[in-house]
């Protein structure tokens, strides 16, 4: 019986006591940290001025001044509602 207790209760003591030591370390981190790594992506989404091509002639215009216009549900963006009319035309 005391073989049993050296190589199987005192090792799983001493797992379960490193797992609790681990994490109340790492548990500590994860609650400084985290608010450091969830923000970036919404942020660097909504920003404005992402640039976007003109399918017609081939200039980058603003997403948030450009000539827009729905087609097959994606947004196509022009630099004028010249190009718009052609891009129109041409499809
Ligand atoms: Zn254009």
């Amino acid at each position: 019986m005391r073989l049993l207790f050296r190589f199987v209760v005192l090792p799983l003591l001493v797992l379960w006591v490193v797992r609790i030591l681990l994490r109340s370390i790492f548990g500590g981190m994860n609650t400084q940290v985290a608010p450091k790594q969830v923000r970036p992506v919404p942020t660097t989404a909504s920003a404005g001025g992402e640039l976007k091509k003109d399918p017609v002639c081939g200039t980058y215009v603003s997403a948030d001044t450009s000539v827009t216009k729905r087609i097959n549900g994606q947004t196509v963006h022009f630099c004028s509602p010249a190009c718009r009319d052609k891009y129109r035309a041409a499809s």
